[in-house]
């Protein structure tokens, strides 16, 4: 059993973050509006997400209003069984496509792997957008969701048009990831970002990137993902076997290992490879 290693921080008087220490840093958000909390996706872990839902109904005494889903990836998806039942869950329509295509099959093995899992209902989004985007009202507050594929090419964007705080899911984290999405979206996605220019963003997992350090942090991502392409290109021109890409570290490309505290390497060899498989398949076809 492993010991609970959440922990929570505010961005603003509305906003509160929790992070799992024992899944790659990754994020949930609740926003405090007047018709109730907006909780942006759940930690993976049942213990935790309890540990959310019970937090944020004491501390506040507010209601929950309903619940977004960034993307179908698990460590997003998972504690949102610990919240009510009745709440709706938003997101965009592939999202709900993927959950319904492969949710349970994952699931059973996560369980396979962790009986924690067992505890574990598979939550549907009941709320879907498919083309452009979708404005949600909930008492004080506007939220514009968006796509920001890449990641995966079911992740959206979430906006807080006031406070210009970006809620970005996976198409920002602290190593962008883009092993089972698209190399080119993900690109666009960010540079989309850096246009909107927000003041803060929530990235899906690692810290929060704060106002000052949102183009530098944007840069920087842009930065690896283009050096990602030139390092895999680079072995492709040259006609070197594709196992080379394991040599490349991540630190080559501007990042430092640390910021996820898990297998960062493997993490930057998985988009190496990526990178190139469709490159080579392009070339030969
Ligand atoms: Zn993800």
């Amino acid at each position: 059993m492993t010991e609970s290693c959440m922990y929570w921080e505010r961005v603003s008087e509305k906003i509160y973050l929790f992070t799992s220490d024992r899944y790659a840093l990754v994020n949930s958000v609740a926003v405090l509006t007047e018709a109730g909390i907006i909780v942006v996706d759940a930690l993976p872990f049942p213990d935790e997400a309890e540990q959310i839902a019970r937090f944020l109904a004491l501390r506040t005494g507010l209601k929950f209003h309903s619940m977004i889903l960034t993307h179908h990836h698990m460590d997003h998806v998972y504690g949102l069984f610990a919240f009510p039942e009745s709440l709706d869950i938003i997101a965009h329509e592939r999202c709900r496509q993927k959950l319904l295509d492969v949710g349970e099959t994952s699931l059973q093995e996560a369980r396979q792997s962790d009986p924690i899992f067992d505890q574990v209902t598979l939550r549907i989004p009941t709320v879907t957008f498919t083309e452009g985007e979708m404005s949600l009202n909930a008492g004080d507050k506007v939220f514009r969701l968006f796509p920001l594929p890449g990641h995966t090419d079911d992740n959206i964007g979430i906006f807080m048009e006031e406070e210009r705080i970006l809620i970005a899911g996976d198409a920002v984290m602290a190593i962008p990831i883009i092993a089972d999405g698209d190399w080119q979206q993900a690109l666009d996605s960010l540079k989309y970002i850096r246009e909107m220019s927000p003041e803060t963003i929530i990235q899906g997992h690692g810290e929060v990137i704060l106002r000052g350090e949102v183009k530098t942090v944007l840069n920087r991502y842009i930065t690896y993902l283009e050096c990602v392409r030139d390092k895999a290109a680079r072995v492709l021109r040259l006609g070197r076997e594709r196992k080379q890409l394991w040599n490349i570290p991540l630190e080559d490309c501007g990042l430092e290992r640390v910021p996820l505290g898990i297998a960062s390497h493997r993490l930057h060899v998985a988009n190496l490879l990526s990178v190139y498989d469709k490159l080579k398949a392009a070339s030969s076809s």
